[in-house]
């Protein structure tokens, strides 16, 4: 199996590019700037795991997360699921070549336009006619496809297929990043083996079938072709300029602070794509050091109006969880995490537009399921029918799969919700003692969050289900939200009073509302100023795209996009 990093002797001191991160934003600088003929860099805090090494069972799931309490850190700086928790908002975001795309569902949806109406967006976004053309250049990259035909009905599928109906709104196959198709050699277009997706469910901790198109598989492997050379096990902890370069301040993962194992690499332009949180908390880290910013930076933090719930031991045969270790059953396959969604949009306002999606989980933590679903569901849980028979039945499917696991009675019949809502991204990242942290008083209460949660409530309802809401929205935790989907901290605006780049991801320097440092861009969800509605991963990647051509053209190098 090829690797894409480099042995770590093979770093040298001093590049054309460093890119920080690999997930979206950082996978597409890193093939775009290597495509300008540039000299690049790509720096990964995480290490690389390729499809047949994701975790399958319980035992290599826990091994897998790192969980960011107030104070402490525990799990690896390496673990794949990197857990921050915060009172006001939780958030997961991944960590590995490839970052979050390794472990998120991969639907790919693009926005109401009118989100790009909003006035938080720079006036060059708000007005852009081409802004659609990105979306189809990451398009041709990431190959986005619905669920086919050709491929067994999914349960799944005809249950939210109903809940749409019964709501009198339209119900859509969702695309998604999973290749489906038979390669020819059994390779891409990118050199990298792919086969087509197996129905397995477990997309969220991984595809070891190598089907879902993760940058792992497209402009990571584009980037190294041509000649992008890329480092795992390296966190970036701040920025310096120096001259007219630019100093990147490096430690090993493992150590996780200065002084152990540190290093420095020059460039002339650096792209910080290490994610919301991470490109934020190098900035505001560097600034500490005395890079001038936007006093704006951290804020503008938005969950994307994520909130979960779910609807418990539904009549309707689901199959929640993904196979994990166990081989597929082509006969009562899972399917991709998520395959379809219903759109609520709000014609007037687009601020009260809902999208919800159902996904499925993880097979590697099957065995934790029943017991914790029951529980929840008995905790927090309402039931949305009443009848005797009704309850008995339940009860009976409670029981069977306790007894014979949670691809039987109620969690087999259980349908997990995601809704994305507008919240007012108001959250603010700062950093104290070194560690980054999230602010946003009163988030969980917004009206939208709450629609979101009901509409989740009336799907459980349509089905016969308990309704179970996201377990931290309780008025004990001053309802928290989660979310995977964390956006802002560097937002995109027309001036550094009210943002921290530009339209073109470059970082305001504050000296004039419109002055910029030369050579220092950021490329990643951080750059986000508004909740978007729907999963972002396809917007990140199209203002990415966007991104790497203004800052091309800028330079004078031209992409060959061929
Ligand atoms: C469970 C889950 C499911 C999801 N499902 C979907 C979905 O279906 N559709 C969708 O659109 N979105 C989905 N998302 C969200 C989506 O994947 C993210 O919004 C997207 O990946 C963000 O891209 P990014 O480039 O901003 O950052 P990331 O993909 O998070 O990449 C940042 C990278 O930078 C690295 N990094 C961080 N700090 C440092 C540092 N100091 N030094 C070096 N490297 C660093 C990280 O390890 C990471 O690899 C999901 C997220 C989760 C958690
Ligand atoms: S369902 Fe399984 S094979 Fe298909 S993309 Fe998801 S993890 Fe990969």
């Amino acid at each position: 199996m090829t690797r894409l990093a480099k042995p770590r002797q093979q770093l040298k001191s001093s590049y054309e590019v460093v890119v920080i991160g690999s997930g979206y934003g950082g996978g597409i600088a890193a093939s775009r700037m290597a495509r300008a003929g540039r000299k690049v860099c790509v720096l990964e805090r995480g290490k690389e795991i390729r499809p047949g090494e994701y975790p399958n069972t319980a035992v290599q799931l826990l091994k897998q997360v790192q969980t960011h309490l107030p104070d402490i850190r525990l799990g690896s700086p390496t673990a794949m699921f990197d857990i921050r928790y915060n009172h006001d908002i939780n958030v997961v975001v991944g960590c590995g070549l490839g970052g979050t795309s390794l472990i998120n569902a991969g639907v790919a949806l693009r926005p109401d336009p009118r989100v790009f109406e909003d006035e938080h967006w720079p006036a060059e976004i708000r007005t852009d006619v081409e802004l659609e053309r990105y979306f189809d250049i990451a398009e041709s990259m990431l190959k986005p496809q619905t669920y086919p035909d050709h491929y067994p009905r999914l349960p799944r599928t005809d249950a939210v297929q109903r809940c749409a109906e019964s709501l009198q709104k339209p119900f859509a196959l969702a695309p998604i990043f999973v290749n489906f198709q038979q390669y020819e050699n059994g390779r891409n277009q990118f050199g990298v083996e792919q086969s087509p997706c197996v129905n397995c469910g477990d997309c969220m901790s991984g595809c070891n079938y190598g089907a879902k198109n993760t940058v792992l598989m497209n402009y990571l492997p584009d980037a190294a072709n041509n000649g992008a050379e890329i480092f795992t096990e390296i966190s970036v902890r701040q920025i310096e300029q120096r001259g007219e370069r630019w100093v990147v301040n490096c430690v090993d993962s493992e150590s996780g602070s200065e002084g152990n194992g540190s290093f420095t690499i020059e460039a002339d332009v650096v792209v910080l794509a290490a994610g919301t949180l991470g490109s934020t908390e190098i900035l505001l880290r560097s600034a500490e050091a005395g890079l001038r910013v936007s006093e704006r930076l951290g804020s503008r933090f938005s969950g994307n109006g994520d909130m979960v719930g779910i609807a418990y031991n539904t009549d309707h045969e689901i199959r929640l969880v993904g196979m994990g270790e166990h081989a597929v059953d082509q006969e009562k396959p899972v399917g991709p995490t998520t395959t379809e969604l219903i759109d609520l949009r709000d014609d007037n306002d687009v601020k009260e537009s809902i999208t919800l999606i159902a996904a499925s989980m993880p097979g590697g933590i099957a065995s934790f399921l029943p017991p914790l679903l029951a529980a929840a569901a008995k905790l927090t849980g309402t039931d949305t029918d009443h009848s005797w028979n009704h309850k008995l039945r339940k009860l009976a499917r409670i029981v069977q799969s306790k007894l014979f696991g949670a691809r039987t009675g109620a969690t087999l019949n259980t349908l997990d919700c995601l809704t994305m809502v507008h919240d007012d991204a108001a959250g603010q990242m700062y950093l104290d003692k070194d560690r980054l942290h999230i602010q946003w008083v009163n988030a969980g209460e917004q009206s939208t969050l709450k629609n979101g949660s009901a509409t989740i409530a009336r799907v459980a309802s349509i089905l016969g289900g308990t309704f179970v809401p996201n377990p931290v929205w309780n008025e004990f935790t001053d309802h928290s939200l989660v979310t995977g989907h964390p956006l802002g901290g560097c937002p995109m605006s027309d001036n550094s009073k009210y943002g921290v780049v530009n339209h073109k991801g470059q970082l305001y320097d504050g000296r004039t509302p419109t002055s910029v440092h030369r050579g220092l861009y950021v490329m990643d969800g951080a750059v986000v100023p508004v909740s978007l509605g729907v999963n972002p991963a396809f917007t990140i990647a199209a203002l990415a795209e966007r991104s790497c051509y203004k800052l091309a053209q800028d330079y004078g190098w031209i992409i060959s996009y061929a």
